[in-house]
């Protein structure tokens, strides 16, 4: 017998992202239980069987899925979860037309430092709550709204003990190298950040990140800021060709990032180059279609290139102000052109491979953490479908079951 404090049956489809485990590149199982002792999975099997093969704990919780479809927990491997205030305003001017009104990226940074501690801490809670009930329940927080030493610190701060204290899995990333903040010298920042933060950030994130982009950062501010991070112990991220086409999918693979991000735009060979690396792509279906790039076609590239692909949120507050990952399931399959498996692998095992946490996330099977979503749909075919809807019913994350 198997001791288990946690069983969900009766699971009509149960999506493991396993291919080993059942049919097809999701692995599927029909009429499947998953079964878990503090938080992680200790049995998966069919749900007939349950009973005979578990020894469940006094105070066990027992789960009837009802014969719903059930998912590995949705890993969100880009967020930008740090920084105050609401650019709503400016979103609808963008909408009226007016595509530079009202600040920008600036605009939170000056909010976001003069914001308290506690107030961020706040925020940021809140916006876990509201991802939880979205299904995620493993996420990145990048810093990058602070831009100076200290408020980039206390952006980390707050990483720190979001991890500590949620039951979802927080991995934290270093991206003063957003932009330039407004009055300082670009090569006086690029070496701030190399000289000052970067040792002093060590072991405060696991990521470091840098823009590759017109209006960020140039390639070789890029390559010097990388490359002391790797010296320092930091994995590598590349925000790279989000707003034109450049050298950043070049610079990921040279220095063996572990993830290029955003590839709006491919340059020749880029795609190929990709998928020979061990790089994986984060595709953001949000800020693609915000941004209004979805027919550049890199994402269907990148897949038909056999890369490693990941889906993710890429929540920030000028071009994708959303939690909602079975939306961008939706838009990565109807305005990027990937397959509904492909997205689903995305936005689970795909993205804890972008943050390096395939060993514990990300799928369904036996040592992983106990992260499953029982959706209000039969298939996993629903997401796409039923465009934009939650579909996410229940959440549990590392074991436990979170209130809605
Ligand atoms: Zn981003």
């Amino acid at each position: 017998m198997i001791e288990a404090d946690l069983v969900v049956h009766n699971i009509g489809e149960l999506v493991t992202c396993e291919p080993a485990q059942g049919e097809g590149t999701l692995g599927l199982l029909e009429s499947a239980a998953v079964a878990a002792k503090d938080g992680t999975i200790v049995w998966v099997g069919p749900s007939g069987r349950w009973q005979w093969r578990l020894e469940m704990a006094p105070e066990a919780m027992v789960v009837d899925a009802g014969g719903c479809c059930v998912l590995p927990g949705f890993v969100d491997s880009h967020a930008h979860l740090l920084w105050t205030g609401n650019r709503a305003d400016e979103h609808a001017a963008r909408m009226r037309g007016q595509p530079f009104w009202g600040g920008g990226i600036m605009r939170t940074v000056r909010l976001t430092r003069s914001s308290s501690e506690d107030e961020l801490q706040a925020v940021a809670e809140r916006r876990m709550r509201s991802f939880l009930r979205h299904g995620v329940t493993a996420i990145e927080a990048k810093s990058g709204y602070g831009l100076t030493p200290e408020a980039e610190e206390m952006l980390l701060r707050v990483a720190g003990r979001l991890a500590a204290t949620s039951p979802m899995r927080v991995v934290s990333t270093f991206m003063g190298a957003h932009v330039v903040p407004d009055g300082v010298e670009p090569g006086e920042y690029v070496e701030q950040i190399a000289e000052e933060m970067l040792p002093r950030f060590r072991g405060m994130a696991t990521f470091c990140e840098a823009w590759c982009d017109p209006g960020a950062f140039d390639v070789q501010q890029c390559r010097r800021i990388l490359r002391r991070a790797l010296g320092l112990g930091y994995q590598l991220k590349v925000h790279a060709s989000e707003v034109a086409p450049g050298e950043g999918p070049r610079l990921a693979v040279e220095l063996g990032a572990t993830s290029a991000e955003h590839l709006n735009y491919l340059r020749d060979g880029d795609a190929r180059l990709l998928a020979e690396s061990p790089v994986v792509c984060i595709v953001c279906p949000g800020s693609t279609v915000s941004l209004k790039l979805a027919a550049e076609g890199s994402a269907r590239a990148l897949a038909a290139a056999g890369c490693q692909l990941a889906i993710a949120t890429d929540f920030n507050p000028g071009t994708s102000c959303t939690e909602n990952m079975c939306l961008m399931i939706g838009l990565a399959c109807l305005e990027l052109g990937l397959s509904p498996e492909e997205a689903i692998k995305g936005a689970t095992l795909g993205g804890a491979r972008a943050l390096r946490l395939q060993r514990q996330c990300g799928s369904i099977r036996m040592g992983k953490r106990a992260d499953l979503l029982l959706l209000d749909a039969e298939s996993y075919l629903d997401i796409p479908y039923r465009l934009g809807v939650n579909l996410v019913d229940k959440t549990i994350c590392n074991g436990q079951l979170i209130a809605a």
